[in-house]
């Protein structure tokens, strides 16, 4: 999965969407995500382990050499040798464990398992020879530590996922665990083998003296890149450094907004913040830049958009403009001849 992670984030690909907004006290707000979650098949192996916690139990897998995985792998990590075949010797761990590292979270985030301050710790089921990652509700820090006993706390609406267990507690815990809830037709429960899990990442991001500098000049309708000093090549958007021989790239350099479309994608999948599919996505290597910069191409049926297009940059109107490449709408073809492909071929 990959993104723009920078504030030029337009486009987007297939299921990712990466969103920018610019704060006034310019930290940019990111976010990459796959809205919904992220569905993946679990194989065979991870999806007994999860098929055990919705039961209430935690299943581990011999290694060839006798060890016990826990949560189990599809490979020996030591041996690379084949785990949790047909033949494979599954056994029950725990519930009870060691922590046998651990780390103390004093302002928890949305997300975590827990809403007050907890511990992150390895936890080393009995009759395990691994430990797996796990959150313990031990009330304060003073409580943890290393090689404390600790043991599950189990939900009660169980239905195949790490989060079946709440979170560890410390001590030895009961011995009893509620049966899993049953499935809304009475019949007999599938083995899991499908999980969606939320893939959500944000950040903040303060954009530097280059950055700042740029974006200043798309506050003005103006593109701006940086010349390296060394070999020449300008940078749009701009490095603070050549990426190419690692030295500085401090020239400023005012852009024209035009430039030649040296490749596009069709983009058949929303998108949030793109528009209505499908959109094009494309690199624009504008007149006296030596890198091509990713944009959205517009104001042209898709089935006409071809690379050697010459295109030019379309602005939001003046008065709407702020501190953000959002001012860039999209390119438009400018109806100039197309360029030839030996001009650009080394951009593409
Ligand atoms: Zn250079």
């Amino acid at each position: 999965m990959t993104t723009q992670t920078s504030a030029t984030a337009q486009t987007s690909s297939t299921a990712q969407h990466s969103t920018t907004t610019q704060t006034p006290d310019s930290r940019a707000l990111h976010v990459l995500e796959f809205p919904g979650g992220y569905t993946r098949s679990t194989g065979p192996v991870i999806g007994r382990f999860l098929t055990g916690l919705r039961d209430g139990r935690l299943l581990g897998v011999h290694t060839e050499d006798g060890r016990v995985l826990v949560p189990p792998t599809e490979y020996d990590p030591q041996t690379a040798a084949a785990l949790g075949g047909a033949d494979a010797d599954w056994v029950e761990v725990g519930p009870a464990g060691t922590v046998t590292t651990w780390t103390w979270v004093t302002d928890p985030r949305p997300d975590h398992p827990l809403d007050r301050p907890f511990a992150w710790a390895l936890i080393k089921p009995d009759g395990a020879d691994t430990a797996l990652l796990h959150a313990v509700d031990a009330g304060s820090k003073a409580a943890m530590a290393t090689g404390m006993r600790v043991h599950p706390t189990w939900r009660d609406d169980r239905v195949g996922s790490i989060k079946d267990i709440a979170c560890f507690a410390p001590g030895e815990g009961p011995a009893d665990v509620p049966a899993p809830a049953p499935a809304p037709d009475g019949a007999e429960l599938e083995p899991v083998s499908m999980i969606t899990v939320p893939s959500r990442l944000e950040y903040r991001l303060r954009p530097g003296t280059v950055w700042n500098h740029f974006i200043d000049g798309m506050a003005a309708g103006q593109i701006r890149g940086t010349r390296c000093t060394t070999c020449g090549k300008v940078y749009v958007p701009p490095r603070g450094a050549c990426p190419a021989d690692g030295l500085p790239a401090t020239e400023w350099v005012d852009l024209p907004d035009t430039g030649v479309l040296t490749t596009f994608a069709v983009n058949n999948v929303p998108a949030a913040g793109a528009p209505e599919v499908p959109f094009i996505s494309g690199y624009v290597l504008l007149d006296g830049a030596d890198i091509a910069m990713l944009v959205l191409v517009s104001d042209v049926p898709w089935q006409e958009v071809r690379l050697g297009m010459r295109v030019k940059a379309v602005w939001v109107p003046e008065a709407e403009r702020t501190r953000s490449v959002k001012n860039l709408k999209w390119f438009a073809p400018t109806g100039e001849p197309d360029v030839p492909f030996e001009r650009y071929e080394e951009y593409v």
